[in-house]
């Protein structure tokens, strides 16, 4: 993936205008014919067949026909364009530096946000490989429309975005969250190496306590994070772990809550293992004893990523990774050892709140109908 700031800096306002419309249409059309897009951007139908032609070229949007007619639509560097355009007329970014990450489901770039402080933009890209089980897909969707890749990679930059700062209020070690919009999330940049990269500790012990009680903490507060392992952990100083990547957080109410909290145990239990050869009879259990803190969870469905919002990504993800994990070679070879005691029981909610926080929000896209004037500068 490219992201040009060339691009955006030499993109007119009618251009950005015709790629709004594309998007705008799409949400009720799979290619959005010609006299939508002008319809929706109020430009004579003469420049926008120029300015279609343009961001084809640029690899903004592609031409598609159907058996009635040719339209466009959006792919991903348009729909990159349109939310860096966003932040730019926020501030939240206002140049973009180096690819840092390229993962399965997301693109990593360092940009500059206010004050040309070095920030983390975080692009999701749900959809980027077919979905695994396309069957499952269809028996799902059969009676709905089917999801695009748009819909699902916003869901998970707006389910990122709201855990992490529903975790960064409440203490959690994650980075500060900055800004959100359509698929995109802009957050602190962690001056650290994933745990991935580490070969030697001075005190694994330490370091394994820690990332357990964090696990521990997480569900008393509610939350499973669901990929807890040695991609996600940022080991600052060599000695603090940061938490990164939320988009499969599940609540300790989730109906296959035990399996995800042990399998973030394991990972841990097998990485230090095999890395470090730390090994350690204490490891937390999950139980489904009522004792929670806090409900996190809740908080977040209150903050606009509802447990529709959840549920809806959580198919979404299965369908297409097969799971959730991003890691799932992780094995745990050492299984006869479930008995140890542990050093500390995790106790959780049993009750179901599956009704709660459900305020039926829709797909519209709340912050992406301007379609303005301003320049975008880079
Ligand atoms: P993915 O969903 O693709 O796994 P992640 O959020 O885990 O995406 O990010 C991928 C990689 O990018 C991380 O392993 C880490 O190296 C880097 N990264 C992500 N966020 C940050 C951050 N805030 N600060 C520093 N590095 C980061
Ligand atoms: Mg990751």
């Amino acid at each position: 993936m490219k992201l040009d700031p060339k691009a955006l800096r030499y993109m007119s306002n009618e251009e950005f205008r015709v790629l709004t419309a594309i998007e705008i249409g799409s949400r009720n059309h799979n290619i959005v014919p010609a006299p939508l897009i002008a319809q929706l951007s109020h430009l004579r139908s003469g420049s926008i067949n120029k300015h279609i032609g343009d961001l084809i070229k640029r690899k903004l949007i592609a031409s598609e026909s159907s058996s009635k007619y040719i339209g466009y639509k959006l792919v991903y560097s348009g729909y990159d364009h349109l939310a860096l355009r966003t932040f730019s007329k926020r501030g939240s970014v206002v140049s973009v530096g180096n690819q840092i990450g390229v993962g399965k489901e997301s693109d990593i770039f360092v940009v500059a946000g206010e004050d040309e402080q070095e920030v983390v933009l975080k692009l999701h890209r749900l959809g980027r490989q077919s979905f695994r089980n396309v069957k499952l897909k269809r028996d799902y969707f059969r009676a709905t429309q089917s999801p695009s890749w748009m819909y699902m990679s916003r869901l998970s930059a707006t389910k990122e975005f709201a855990f992490m700062k529903v975790l960064h209020e409440h203490g959690f070690p994650v980075p500060t969250p900055i800004d959100q919009n359509r698929h995109c999330v802009v957050m602190e940049l962690v001056a650290a190496f994933p745990l991935r990269q580490i070969d030697r500790l001075d005190e694994p012990g330490r370091l394994y306590s820690q990332l357990m009680d964090l696990i521990v903490r997480l569900a008393k507060y509610g939350l499973i994070h669901g990929d807890f392992n040695e991609f996600n952990i940022l080991l600052k100083d060599n000695s603090t772990p940061i938490l990164i990547d939320f988009p499969q957080m599940v609540s300790t109410s989730h109906s296959n809550a035990e399996y995800y909290f042990n399998r973030d145990v394991d990972c841990i239990r097998t990485f230090f293992k095999r890395r470090f050869g730390y090994e350690s009879a204490l490891y937390p259990k999950f139980t489904a004893k009522l004792d929670k803190e806090f409900d996190l969870d809740v908080k977040v469905a209150a903050s606009g990523f509802t447990k529709k919002d959840q549920s809806q990504l959580e198919r979404l993800m299965e369908m297409e990774l097969g799971g959730g994990a991003e890691h799932q070679d992780i094995k745990d070879d050492d299984d006869d050892d479930d008995d140890l005691p542990s050093d500390e029981e995790v106790v959780y909610s049993s009750d179901s709140d599956a009704s709660r926080g459900n305020t039926g929000k829709d797909d519209s896209d709340a912050n992406s109908t301007d379609i303005g004037d301003d320049d975008f500068i880079v």
